[in-house]
């Protein structure tokens, strides 16, 4: 495996990536060590997940750098990345005793309820690139406490993070028979949906997920999905901040280089505002600044992925063509490395792919609408549901439009924000299952329901 980096296109370094048969020597390994592992104390489990937190900690521009070389996000997003997961991280070491805890729902005389919570077992975690800290610890670390095995692949475009991760698991104390990295692209994950797994679990793009999910069904085991998404922002007449919703709605766009599944990836502003909001709002755009993503002030650096590009200039060239209006950017950028230039398109319609299937890039499409009722109508046609947010002066209102969208996640005056504790789920073709909160320490378990009855001689 060739290891580029996307803002030189030079060779970073080349790797042996597992094959079949290898992957099948990890998953024995791991099953092997599952059991010891579920039986060592909870509390054990949670230091040693903290004891990873600190060497990441420790270690952070090191694996700040590795990540910006691999992936191409700006040096000061991948700190960010590693201080968000060490946050994810801390609620998991404070909050999984308490959930996976036994329950005891009923007492009478000889009789009690209890409910236990059991590991899967070995699970996939199956993964992307763009966060592969945020998105990564989201799921190794609760299954991880809740006393499973995890074979663990990283996207190919992250593998050098992937095997870090590894690295510094075990160096925390994780046994090797029970964390194992699975390095290598689609085939080797094809691998993974072969063997007889306990639970998949997988971030990616929704059609990775449709056919894992179709492939590994026979198997009537847990598997979760963690999807993309085409979230909307809207601001409605009663905004008093214009140009403070328009900074946010063009940083929500934009971090990452737009390559965030909660991204905000089309807006609706109200006619009455919407003049005043686009002024703001490209001008923003404008003073962004493209470069090195190793050098200070630069917000936009390379994508991740080459084949991007083409994906972003077809989705420029289908707006114009079919009317839309280009503000700035629109062209990859002209320098060495896999740049595109921030791109606002307005005067665009829900015909355009821009404002219907996912970017993952530096580019907005900025619809303009008479009220609200066109807005929640706009929002909602969509085949994803994974985030929605509104911006304006009172949570009554925001929450009166928000309750209107099939979304797993509402956001009122913020938003492309994740919360460890609160469900991160998707609806329709954003997935299902959460991750975060209570609901994703026990989404790596099994309940069982004892019910113990005291025998009575007479
Ligand atoms: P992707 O679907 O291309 O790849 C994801 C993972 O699946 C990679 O590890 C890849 O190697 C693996 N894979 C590919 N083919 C496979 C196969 N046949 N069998 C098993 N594994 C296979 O997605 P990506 O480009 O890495 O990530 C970007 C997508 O992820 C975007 O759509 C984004 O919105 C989404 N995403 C969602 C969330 C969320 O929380 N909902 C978070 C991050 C990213």
């Amino acid at each position: 495996m060739d290891i580029i980096n996307p803002a030189t296109e030079a060779l970073i370094t080349t790797l042996e990536g597992d094959t079949a048969a290898s992957a099948q020597k990890k998953y024995e390994q791991v099953r092997q060590g599952q059991p010891a592992w579920s039986q060592t104390p909870i509390t054990e489990r949670i230091a040693t997940i903290a004891r990873f937190s600190e060497l990441l900690k420790n270690q952070a521009d090191e694996l700040a750098a590795t990540l910006t070389q691999e992936m191409g996000k700006p040096l000061n997003q991948a700190h960010n990345e590693l201080n968000g997961a060490r946050g994810r991280i801390q609620y998991f070491v404070e909050n999984s005793e308490k959930w996976l805890a036994e329950e005891v729902v009923t007492e009478e005389e000889g009789l009690v309820e209890k409910i236990a919570y059991e590991p899967l077992g070995v699970i996939a975690n199956i993964s992307a690139w763009n966060y592969p800290y945020l998105v990564g610890v989201n799921v190794f670390v609760p299954a991880l406490i809740a006393g499973n095995a995890v074979l663990y692949k990283p996207s190919e475009y992250t593998t050098l993070t992937g095997l870090k991760i590894g690295e510094l698991l075990h160096q925390a104390g994780v046994p090797e028979n029970v964390f194992q990295v699975v390095v290598g692209g689609g085939k080797v994950g094809q691998a993974l949906l072969e063997l007889p797994l306990d639970g998949y679990f997988f971030t990616g793009s929704n059609r990775t997920g449709h056919y894992i999910y179709e492939t590994v069904a026979p198997k009537m085991v847990p598997c979760q999905m963690e999807l993309g998404g085409k979230d909307p922002l809207y601001v409605p007449n009663d905004n008093a901040n214009v140009a403070k919703t328009a900074q946010a709605a063009a940083e929500g766009a934009f971090y990452n280089n737009g390559q965030s599944c909660c991204a905000v990836e089309r807006v609706y502003v109200h006619q009455a505002i919407y003049d005043e909001f686009m002024e703001a709002f490209t001008q923003e755009v404008q003073q962004f600044k493209l470069g090195d993503p190793e050098e200070e002030g630069v917000f936009i650096g390379p994508l991740a992925r080459q084949e991007q590009i083409a994906v972003l200039e077809q989705q420029v060239q289908d707006a114009l063509d079919n009317g839309a209006r280009l503000l700035t950017g629109g062209k990859k950028a002209d320098r060495t490395g896999y740049y595109f230039e921030p791109t606002v398109l307005t005067n665009v319609n829900h015909q355009m792919q821009v404002m219907r299937e996912e970017s993952f890039g530096p580019i907005i499409g900025i619809q303009r609408v008479a009220d609200d009722e066109e807005a929640v109508a706009l929002m909602q046609d969509t085949d994803y549901g994974l985030t929605a947010a509104v911006y304006c002066d009172t949570q009554e209102k925001a929450k009166e439009i928000l309750a209107k969208i099939d979304s797993g996640t509402a956001y009122w005056n913020c938003c492309d924000r994740v919360s460890a504790t609160l469900p991160w789920s998707g609806r329709k073709k954003s997935g299902f299952g959460s991750t975060l909160s209570y609901q994703g320490i026990r989404t790596f378990t099994k309940p069982k329901a004892y019910h113990l009855r005291v025998m009575n001689n007479n």
